[in-house]
């Protein structure tokens, strides 16, 4: 373990019998909302999942430069949304892993928990998927997991598909689409809803439209201003 690494409940104690398949749901989640939580759900009853981690990104390969909230934040949104469903946990490791977040090293880091024979899929949305012969190491990585990838209702999947089949041609794993209808709602909406003074009540766990609130995450400079 990489020093400032959190532990997850097993680590440092052997590894987790029991979990078969164990699905890995990468994202930004700036904010987290009911569309991620949707996709994680969906996709475990779906796929047989024992447990589903949730992996903030810390650097998002594809985002360098682009200012997005705290680590700190973006975590205790993903806490506080997962907290109710037994299934669901949040892995710090690639907010505590120094440079880009790389989906093979993530998953190569957390496949160590589990036992040999435990299928691993990353879940993700379709516009990261859409590059994934662009990711790092792209082709060992579609050796190590399976890819369940989320498309909002609408959207066209024909470049999507022709892109996975690609995919597929460097896979061992099963390389699916799911349509998720609840993600019509989308982390850049809500932010843009909050900065506009718009409602957010009903697109995210209360909680979290709690937090977003009590620290004026998303809020233009000058709405604190006027206070
Ligand atoms: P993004 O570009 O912010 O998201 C792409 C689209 O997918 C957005 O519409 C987003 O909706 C949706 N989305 C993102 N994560 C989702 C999830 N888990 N379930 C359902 N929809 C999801 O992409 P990102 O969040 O930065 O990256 C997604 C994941 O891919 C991260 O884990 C990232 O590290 C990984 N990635 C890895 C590499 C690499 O290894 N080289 C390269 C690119 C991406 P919202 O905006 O509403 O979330």
């Amino acid at each position: 373990m990489q020093q400032g690494d959190a532990m997850s409940p097993s680590e440092g104690f052997g590894k987790r019998p029991g979990i078969k398949r164990v699905g890995l749901m990468g994202g930004t989640f700036d904010p987290i909302h009911y569309g991620h939580l949707v996709t994680a759900e969906v996709a475990r009853a779906k796929f047989r999942l024992d447990l589903v981690i949730f992996v903030p990104a810390g650097i998002p390969p594809h985002k360098r430069g682009v200012r997005i909230s705290s680590r700190t934040d973006r975590y205790m949104m993903t806490v506080m949304a997962t907290l109710t469903n037994p299934y669901f946990e949040v892995s710090r490791t690639e907010l505590d892993r120094p440079g880009p977040s790389y989906a093979i090293d993530t998953v190569r880091h957390l496949k160590k928990e589990f036992d040999e024979e435990t299928e691993i899929f990353f879940i993700t949305g379709a516009d990261a998927a859409i590059e994934i012969l662009t990711w790092k190491d792209a082709k060992d990585l579609l050796k190590e997991c399976g890819f369940i990838v989320a498309t909002r209702p609408g959207c066209s999947t024909g470049e999507l598909e022709r892109r996975l089949m690609e995919a597929r041609l460097h896979s061992t794993h099963c390389i699916c689409m799911v349509e998720v209808p609840a993600l019509a709602i989308s982390s850049t909406d809500i932010r843009r809803r909050v900065e506009q003074g718009e409602p957010i009540r009903y697109l995210l766990p209360m909680n979290v439209e709690n937090y977003v609130y009590k620290t004026g995450l998303y809020q233009k400079k000058c709405n604190n201003d006027k206070k």
